[in-house]
């Protein structure tokens, strides 16, 4: 219900450290933890949950820095503290881990307003649609071929996904025989791929064109690094339909999003609500891909981007990336499980419809 003069009376941050369930690499990095820093604001009696996906300093961020602006700001109102913390992080930059905190603290803020007005997130936003399309992600380098074969067969025959992503450019001489495998894997699904930046101008075209012809492949993800916008736009304008080329997961602000579409770097821009500003980054920077008549997909965190994507005309898809669901499904109640390759919001619930497990997240906790 609202009542005037509510104020957020409380914000807390906490970082948390999942191991992998076996060794993850794409073409330019390797991990074997994941680090969730998981945000909760409070008013009116009533709890906002947010994350993101991060180092654990986000979580000192949040606490030591940005919370005396948090606290006594108007829940009904995420945009302007929106506002408010993007003016704050001025002078420590704009991206990284400052997008981290506000996009957790963002996403939480907007649970809480759903709630103190009980209503689904998706609900208060404005709902376009009432599910999702997933595609599977996931097809790290480090995996053996029956490990590769099997995650992909699982999401095209057991979660019903039209689409799967596997990574690329950590050894190119393997892509091939990796290509070849997942192609046999899902048969006549939509094969994608990601380099994560790991090629350069020509070996990108070369292996773009290459892949679409041998393998079907139709979605060719930061083939070169997400900051060489040229180079971006230069294989887009090689590469023959069908294949798309994809970006965007490295937006920390909506000038980032910008530049890509004002350079035409990518056919499908991509943005990821835990690292572009939450839900009012998401929103606007979908919106601005829209005027570019450019589609939306959504990079990662499937749980929290649920209702959000919902609200957004362009949408295109999102991304059930392996390491983020297992997280998800182990630390949050309520997160989406889905059904012929499609998750859809529970309107049963206010707001996002998580809530946090702390009693299984506590053996990660970091201190
Ligand atoms: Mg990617």
């Amino acid at each position: 219900m609202r009542r005037p003069g509510l104020q957020i009376d409380g914000v807390t941050a906490q970082a948390f450290t999942l191991p992998t369930d076996s060794p993850e690499a794409d073409g330019t990095m390797t991990w074997s933890a994941t680090t969730v820093i998981v945000v909760h604001v409070t008013a009116g009696g009533c709890t906002g949950l947010g994350y993101t996906y991060s180092d654990a300093a986000v979580a000192r961020l949040i606490e030591a820095t940005l919370k005396h602006r948090i606290v006594g700001s108007d829940p009904f109102a995420p945009t302007k503290l929106w506002d408010t913390l993007q003016a704050a992080v001025r002078n420590m930059g704009r991206a990284g881990m400052t997008a981290n905190a506000i996009s957790a603290v963002d996403t939480a803020v907007w649970d809480l307003k759903a709630k103190l007005l009980d209503l689904p997130l998706v609900t208060l936003l404005g709902a376009r649609r009432d599910h999702i399309e997933i595609y599977g992600s996931g097809g790290f380098t480090t995996y053996s071929d029956q490990q590769l074969a099997q995650q992909l067969h699982r999401w095209v025959h057991d979660a019903g996904c039209r689409a799967v992503k596997i990574k690329v450019g950590t050894d190119p001489a393997r892509d091939p025989h990796r290509l070849e495998i997942a192609r046999c894997a899902i048969g006549d699904a939509a094969l994608f791929m990601d380099a994560n930046g790991a090629m350069d101008v020509k070996a990108a075209i070369a292996s773009g064109r290459r892949a679409m012809e041998a393998w079907g492949v139709c979605w060719f993800e930061e083939p070169v690094s997400s900051d060489d916008i040229e180079g971006l736009t230069a294989i887009r304008a090689h590469l023959p339909a069908p294949m798309e080329l994809a970006a965007g997961e490295y937006i920390y602000n909506v000038d980032m999003a910008r530049q890509l579409l004002a350079c035409h770097a990518v056919d499908v821009l991509q943005a990821d609500i835990t690292r572009c500003g939450g839900v009012s980054g998401l929103l606007r920077i979908a919106d601005l891909a829209d005027a570019f008549h450019i589609p939306f997909s959504a990079h990662c965190a499937p749980a929290l981007h649920l209702h959000a994507l919902c609200a957004v005309r362009n949408l295109r898809h999102l991304e059930w990336f392996h390491d983020h669901v297992r997280i998800e499904q182990r630390l949050f109640d309520g997160a989406p499980v889905p059904h012929d390759g499609r998750i859809a919001p529970d309107l049963t619930q206010p707001g996002c419809g998580l809530t946090f497990r702390y009693a299984d997240a506590a053996p990660f906790a970091v201190h």
